[in-house]
């Protein structure tokens, strides 16, 4: 028996045998080739980006990390290094891709920043997909995962949370890496306890060792004897039911001090996501991005069945709670495989959510007709993205009504009562906000695209990004204005953005007049226990404030001040 001590990634404790790791070798055959073979290089590496561009736009959906990756995969700095060293050097692609690999980290390495640095394991995972895909080598490190297995790694990359079966999971051992990984976030998420970044003590380790980690008391011991694994398993079971405790008061409705009740919902685009939502007390789901399931489908349009299956599973998994379904929001920085558009110098400002539908009406009402089917099954509430007019939303509206007539004729049910609302993501639409609140049932403001409409900051572009702040006073005035305009006919706010989540916001929101927040299940937990300290009348107060400023910093000071009369 051995024992180490090491630093906590994610709570929690597990008992169970080691699954190490082992990486086929797909290290590159480098060698130089002859100038007639230099396009058919160029062209392996082209095609393994455009393969990996499919599959990472579909993880993409909602997932900043991989929308990152796809960001990598798209630079042109990348596929620019590759070119120079298959052209310049006569180097074969492989060889290209991992010097240039090579290149890019040891730049991002000699920077101070933290974050930047950390890119690099973002920038290595991406290369060694590409990798994968030229040499059609598909390793799955994963294979012959058994279930209760605590994994055993040298690194683990966010494209291995995808291929790894996470239920058979029970705790996650690396050398290196650490809390604020991508991994370190599935784990806290999933409750799989984790040690990430033991570095020295990894050699100790092997596959097959029965480990107890205790990732409570930061404690390793390998190949412990039968008492003291019975001691373990109290102690774990004992730690179970704490933490099926801390759930179930998760699914008690969240309610501020002085008793308003606000709906903590999670975002969602498969119906597993679902499932997990409702796990962590969700009081429903507020965004179900539909698209993902039109970017899963590979050659053609979903039909009008496969869709209405897809809705219907996700509706029912919600246990009678509310489902906003969003129609089809493709375009922007999403793209669907089997319908290729021309490239768009502004693809934000492009074709993208309602205006393709619209365009496209025969593919937006098969979408609508499943949606109401599906609405027979459960709560259903649909909402209309990207809108910049009344005309879009009545456009819109009508194509409902259209399919609705056209249900009623074939004698096929659906809910008469179903709401129908906009979200607010486009200034446009904030400045109309008092006629669209007129003639929807609830708004759900976007907070991802009002920042980057109202800021002109492009969101997935790196070197902008920062400007993208939704404290930016213009931000915080818009939101106000949606928040008035859609209390004149009582209709309900619902906030869906990435600040929905954001735990130093929760308050300020509350005080804005948010009716819901819609956010990743994780922080559902977290944020319905926020609420609980909330008091609307110093959220108001707060709120009244902040409307005052004019500066971005002078917002943050208020709300950290804020922050420390909470937490007392
Ligand atoms: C948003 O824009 O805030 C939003 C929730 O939608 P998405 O991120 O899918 O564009
Ligand atoms: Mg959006």
């Amino acid at each position: 028996m051995e024992k180490f001590s090491f630093h906590i990634s994610a709570e929690g404790i597990a008992l169970g045998k080691l699954y190490q790791v082992k990486r086929a070798n797909i290290a590159p055959q480098g060698y130089i080739i002859p100038d007639q073979e230099k396009e058919r290089e160029k062209k392996r590496f082209t095609e393994a980006v455009e393969n990996l561009s499919v599959s990472l736009q579909q993880l993409a959906v909602g997932n900043q990390i991989f929308a990152a990756h796809l960001e990598i995969l798209k630079d042109p700095a990348l596929t620019e290094s590759v070119f120079s060293k298959i052209e310049g050097e006569n180097k074969n692609a492989e060889l290209s891709l991992q010097e240039a690999q090579e290149e890019i980290c040891s730049l991002f390495q000699g920077i101070e920043d933290d974050y930047l640095k950390g890119r690099t394991t973002d920038i290595k995972d991406v290369c060694s997909r590409i990798m994968r895909e030229m040499t059609g080598l598909s390793d799955n490190p994963f294979d012959g995962l058994e279930k209760g297995a605590i994994v055993l790694a040298e690194d683990l990359f966010p494209s291995d949370t995808v291929q790894m079966d996470l239920g058979r999971v029970i705790g996650l051992i690396t050398r290196y890496g650490g809390p604020t990984s991508h991994v370190g976030i599935i784990s806290r998420s999933r409750g799989i306890p984790a040690a990430l970044g033991i570095g020295d003590k990894y050699p100790i380790l092997s596959h097959g060792d029965f480990v107890i980690m205790d990732a409570l008391n930061n404690e390793l011991i390998i190949n412990p004897d039968e008492s003291l694994i019975n001691q373990y398993r109290d102690k774990a079971s004992g730690y179970a039911r704490k933490r099926a405790g801390v759930l179930k008061e998760s699914g008690e409705p969240a309610r501020t001090r002085d008793g308003k009740q606000i709906h903590v919902m999670a975002n969602a685009g498969s119906v597993d996501e679902v499932v997990q939502a409702m796990e962590y007390g969700a009081d429903g789901i507020g965004l179900f991005r539909s698209e993902l399931l039109f970017m899963q489908s590979k050659d053609s349009f979903p039909g009008e069945d496969t869709q209405f299956t897809a809705y219907r599973k996700a509706i029912e998994a919600c246990k009678g709670k509310s489902i906003t379904i969003r129609t089809l929001d493709i375009g922007g920085d999403k793209s669907l495989p089997y319908y290729p558009v021309e490239k768009e110098d502004n693809p934000f400002l492009g074709w993208r959510g309602i205006r393709f539908c619209l365009d496209k009406k025969e593919v937006f009402k098969v979408q609508l007709r499943a949606l109401l089917r599906a609405s027979a099954f459960g709560r259903l509430k649909i909402m209309f993205p990207m809108v910049i007019s009344m005309e879009e939303l009545r456009a819109a509206k009508g194509l409902l009504e259209d399919c609705k007539q056209e249900l009623d004729r074939e004698g096929i049910g659906y809910d008469k009562t179903m709401e129908t609302g906009v979200m607010i993501e486009t200034p446009a639409a904030v400045m109309l906000a008092e006629e669209l609140a007129g003639e929807v049932d609830f708004f759900s403001i976007g907070t991802n695209d009002l920042v980057q409409y109202t800021l002109a900051v492009d969101r997935t572009n790196r070197r902008v990004s920062h400007l993208g702040n939704a404290f930016h006073p213009a931000v915080v005035r818009s939101v106000k204005m949606i928040v008035e305009a859609a209390a004149k006919y009582q209709r309900p706010v619902s906030l869906c953005g990435e600040l929905a989540g954001d735990t130093g916001a929760t308050q300020i929101l509350v005080g804005m007049g948010i009716d819901s927040l819609s956010l990743s299940f994780v922080t559902v937990p977290e944020i319905k226990q926020i609420i609980r300290k909330t008091d609307m009348n110093r959220g108001r107060e707060l709120a009244a404030k902040i409307y005052q400023k004019a500066t971005i910093a002078e917002v943050h000071a208020l709300l950290e001040e804020n922050k420390n009369k909470i937490d007392n």
